[in-house]
């Protein structure tokens, strides 16, 4: 049986990691389980693809980050309400080579103790590899239920069918795998869909909505109880987006929405003071917006022990 209980306990595989890149913590009555899929190497102009050189360069220095290469988180949520799993992507698999260090999601729910058998849904943000590249990973599949709910968006679906790259900007091999990748997604899972058109309670305070913007189906997670809320933001959000939510992302296939898309999304968690959890932000990504007038900070939650 999945179980978020034990997660402190060093158990099984993954034994031998630095960190046990998982982070667990209550949202009122819901448990909530932050895993880390590894991390994505991208080049930096990928995160501000309409920015000055000068501009992001000053951005990297500010952050002590380096000019060449930067590691993109890759996180996932495990979700327990009531008697529902539900697992919120599932990172990227094995879908793209020359990742190493991404893909590790199947060994850490393991590592975890969670077991694939008990996750009684999935919810996916959207429908990029590195976002459903688990679910294809070698004997996921096989483990998962057979009566498995898989929620996503239906234009989200339907935008997969004849993919507009023509607003993006991504390393030149990109594009051709993540169409062969949501085609197999599709292909493999078609019978455990269930889409919704723009929002979808999955469980007692677990609400999917789409935002567009990143793709047009792209949505977030509302996970709301007791008086408590996190949201789990998917690609609305990166890090720069706080300083530069203007700055477009190479991988968003409508950038001006998704920027609008953003700074609402800022908006909103300013004023209700909720979580915000983002799939690359870094690990664990659990924190809140700040406003000071039209300028965004992020404030990182202290840790719970
Ligand atoms: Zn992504």
């Amino acid at each position: 049986m999945l179980s978020l209980d034990n997660t402190l306990r060093p158990v099984g595989p993954g034994r031998d990691e630095l960190v046990p890149s998982r982070y667990a913590l209550r949202v009122g009555e819901i448990d909530v389980l932050v895993v880390s899929d590894g991390v994505l190497t991208i080049p930096p102009v990928t995160i501000a693809t309409n920015a000055a050189s000068d501009d992001l360069a000053t951005w990297l220095d500010q952050m002590f980050l380096p000019h060449d290469a930067i590691g993109w988180a890759l996180n996932v949520l495990v979700v327990r309400s009531g008697d529902r799993y539900i697992l919120i992507d599932a990172g990227l698999g094995e879908e793209f080579p020359g990742f190493p260090r991404a893909g590790q999601l199947p060994r850490r729910l393991e590592a975890a103790g969670i077991d694939l058998a008990s996750v009684t849904d999935v919810v996916l943000t959207h429908m990029h590899m590195d976002h459903v590249g688990g679910l294809l990973a070698d004997g996921v599949k096989e483990r998962l239920r057979p009566d498995l709910r898989i929620h996503v968006a239906a234009s989200e679906v339907k935008f997969w069918t004849a993919p507009d790259f023509s607003r993006t900007s991504m390393p030149s091999a990109v594009p051709d795998r993540l169409r062969a990748t949501a085609t197999r997604f599709l292909n493999e899972y078609h019978k455990h869909l269930r889409m919704f058109d723009e929002e979808h309670e999955v469980a007692p305070g677990v609400l999917v909505r789409r935002t567009g913007g990143h793709t047009p189906g792209h949505s977030v997670v509302y996970l709301a109880s007791g008086g408590e809320r996190l949201t789990f933001a998917g690609d609305t959000m990166f890090q720069v987006g706080f300083e530069h939510p203007d700055w477009h992302n190479g991988f968003e296939h409508y950038p001006d929405e998704a920027a609008r898309v953003r700074v609402g999304m800022m908006q909103e968690l300013a004023a209700n003071r909720g979580l915000l959890v983002a799939t690359h932000m870094p690990f664990p990504s659990v924190g809140r917006v700040g406003v000071d007038g039209k300028q965004f900070r992020w404030v990182p939650a202290f840790w719970e022990y």
